[in-house]
Formats: structure tokens, C-alpha cells, sequence
């Protein structure tokens, strides 16, 4: 079974969320330039969101 798991983050936490994802999912994910989202790991304003 998949995980569909969607991680969101700041250009501070990109790298950091990348790693999470390739750990969880084990797979390459899909990096998508977003707006009005909050980063996963702080309070700032998102920039990526990292997803399968
Ligand atoms: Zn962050």
C-alpha cells in the first residue's frame, strides 16, 4: 500500500522535508511551488510542497 503523505515547507526546511519524504515513502517525490501554506516543521510561510 501507498502512503499519500504530503509534507509542506519553507525554503528553510525543503531539504529537510525531501529527506522525511524519501524515508517514508521511498520514492522520488514531486516538489510543487505552493502559496497560503504553512511549512510542516515551522510557523513560516511554505514554499514547497513535497508529495508522491
Ligand atoms: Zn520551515
Amino acid at each position: 500500500m501507498e502512503k499519500e503523505a504530503v509534507i509542506y515547507a519553507c525554503k528553510e526546511h525543503v531539504e529537510m522535508a525531501i529527506d522525511d519524504f524519501v524515508n517514508t515513502a521511498e520514492a522520488a517525490p514531486q516538489i510543487i511551488k505552493v502559496q497560503n501554506e504553512r511549512c510542516s516543521y515551522c510557523e513560516e510561510k511554505a514554499e514547497y510542497e513535497i508529495k508522491g
